[in-house]
């Protein structure tokens, strides 16, 4: 039997009752759906995978689906690819589970709805309760870490493809254990998960690794970002550029942390078109400055220094850039 951490172990037992209690519900139905948001990240698919595959595993009987977008350069490589479920599995009784989504407009795939029951499990700050258990937990720094805890509250074993889909959430919503949010905790779950067999370079150059695109595309950023007086740095990407570069909306907001640790920016995003949703979105990081409440105001939302937002037109863009660039001077 493993030792852990105090700190672990009050965890856990601050956990078991809400862990009791989701597997509880889960048990009652042979179907289990898994669910998570739009532009899935490390934390979205490391939840998605980490959770889905240990009900797999402890309950070879039941029929698990884990659904949503897939991303060309992660699913195939890091994580399977996500099930292609057709409309007619709905149709049955199913509990759905959606992890790190604060919203239920964000959930990738609506056919939640059809769900008998839903579970929420997040550490968004809690702006829309749902479900008929809804797991919060704001201090925690990534799903996937509240995840391993409800995994070690259960008791039962995780296995190594666990235990990396786990880790890379983990490393991913952290900013690589750097951001604000990264807690004793966090190492210390990351500790335990890598015990259990990750195999650390395999994830990281599998999170990381990038396209010649990707290069070009930060030359363009560097070439083209703009920055406010008061040290809001921003870039713009419509459409016609995304093509030109040979890049997708996702993997162009991903370079947004170009603009970390320099001296002078407070605050620092990218904005990218997408035409299939008609809008401009707004991925949003701060230094310091709390920014989700501002995010929030321009139909987003998110973690006090990583947020995102829409915007739905030029003229908007404009009025988005006066209004944070007051804030940091505010
Ligand atoms: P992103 O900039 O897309 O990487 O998102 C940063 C954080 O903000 C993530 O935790 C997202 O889940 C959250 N977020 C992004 N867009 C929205 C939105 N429209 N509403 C609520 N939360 C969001």
């Amino acid at each position: 039997m493993r030792c852990y951490s105090q700190e672990i172990l009050d965890k856990i037992k601050e956990y078991k009752k809400p862990t009791k209690k989701i597997f509880a519900l889960v048990e009652k139905y042979e179907k289990v759906a898994i669910f998570a948001h739009f532009s899935p990240d490390f934390d979205a698919f490391g939840s998605q995978f980490g959770l889905g595959v240990y009900l797999k595993n402890h309950y070879p009987n039941k029929n698990i689906k884990i659904i949503g977008q897939s991303l060309t350069l992660l699913n195939g490589e890091l994580y399977p690819y996500m099930d292609e479920v057709s409309d007619s599995w709905f149709e049955d009784p199913f509990v759905a589970i959606i992890v790190d989504t604060a919203t239920l407009e964000r959930v990738s795939d609506n056919r939640y709805t059809k769900a008998k029951a839903l579970i929420k499990i997040d550490h968004h700050p809690n702006v829309e309760p749902y479900g008929d258990i809804c797991f919060v937990d704001v201090t925690s720094v990534a799903v996937t870490e509240m995840i391993a805890v409800m995994l070690l509250a259960d008791g039962r074993t995780i296995s190594r493809d666990i235990a990396t889909y786990l880790f890379s959430g983990i490393v991913g919503d952290s900013g690589r254990f750097k951001y604000a949010s990264t807690t004793s905790l966090t190492f210390g779950i990351a500790e335990v998960l890598t015990s259990l067999g990750v195999d650390l370079s395999y994830v990281y150059t599998r999170l990381y690794v990038q396209d010649l695109d990707d290069l070009r595309c930060i030359g363009y950023i560097l070439n083209n970002f703009k920055i406010t007086k008061n040290g809001f740095a921003y870039y713009v990407i419509d459409d016609k550029t995304l093509k030109k570069l040979n890049i997708t909306a996702d993997r162009a907001k991903e370079n947004v942390n170009i603009f970390s640790d320099i001296r002078g920016i407070k605050i620092w995003a990218s904005i990218t078109e997408r035409v299939d949703t008609n809008e401009w979105r707004v991925s949003i990081r701060s230094a310091e400055k709390p920014i989700n409440e501002f995010a929030q105001k321009w139909r987003g939302g998110g973690h006090v220094q990583a947020s995102g937002a829409s915007l739905v037109n030029r003229e908007e863009i404009d009025i988005f850039v006066q209004e944070m660039d007051d804030y940091i001077g505010s």
